[in-house]
């Protein structure tokens, strides 16, 4: 299998061909091998436009989703982003080449290990991999210019909207049960304001945790 060419593939067709077209978003879905983040079995598949399963019940997410997760953040690449449920390391790596530095929770441990351990091999040396419950955020980097969360609560953590800074964008899925979602993009605006605008309809794992499905 030639996975340089069905990388491209997937992006001429999958995030271009469906209206993706911030130039960073794109330099980051055609060069983050997501080949190496799948488990060995959907290695072939590893292209598809679709999420696929990763160890723990978990999954990794379909790579339109998470382009157009991170478009809506508008990065301009200096940024220090916060996402939550790193599970298979895929979409931070993604967001370590859009933006200065990430910081990702994963509440799995034996995710957060996979994950720190491949991501240190393939040198991605601006991600920090955290094990813990994401929906409390992480004071001690806090304030993030972007937040993603990529399992979906039933609603958005008082947590994370404090972390985020005035003018930062968060995108989120949020739903009133733990498969069907809708993705919302949050602006805050000074201290106290916050704008939402919905994206689309997904289905993401549930966010477990103090501020999710508990
Ligand atoms: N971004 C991932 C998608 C992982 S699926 C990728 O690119 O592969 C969502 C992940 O969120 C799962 O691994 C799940 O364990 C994790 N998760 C759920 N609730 C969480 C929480 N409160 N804190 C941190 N991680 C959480």
């Amino acid at each position: 299998m030639n996975y340089q060419q069905a990388r491209q593939r997937m992006l001429e067709n999958q995030i271009e061909g469906r209206g993706i077209n911030d130039p960073l978003v794109l330099a980051a879905m055609g060069a983050v091998e997501r080949e190496k983040f799948v488990t060995a079995s959907y290695a072939d598949l590893a292209y598809a436009d679709s999420a696929l399963p990763i160890a723990c019940g978990q999954t990794i997410s379909q790579p339109y989703i998470v382009a157009h997760m991170i478009e809506a953040l508008v990065l301009k690449g200096g940024e220090r982003v916060l996402e939550i449920g790193t599970g298979s390391g895929y979409a931070a790596a993604v967001l370590a080449k859009t933006a200065r530095q990430v910081i990702t929770i994963e509440c799995i441990a034996e995710l957060a290990d996979s994950a720190r351990k491949l991501l240190t091999e393939l040198e991605y040396d601006n991600i920090v991999v955290i094990t813990g419950d994401g929906t409390k955020g992480n004071e001690e980097n806090a304030p993030f210019d972007a937040i993603v969360v990529t399992a979906g609560g039933p609603q958005v953590p008082k947590s994370l909207n404090r972390q985020l800074k005035i003018g930062g964008r968060m995108v989120i899925p949020v739903g009133p049960n733990e498969t069907f979602q809708e993705l919302v993009l949050i602006t805050r605006k000074s201290e106290e304001e916050y704008s939402q605008e919905k994206l689309c309809e997904v289905r993401f794992v549930p966010l477990v945790g103090a501020e999710g499905w508990g």
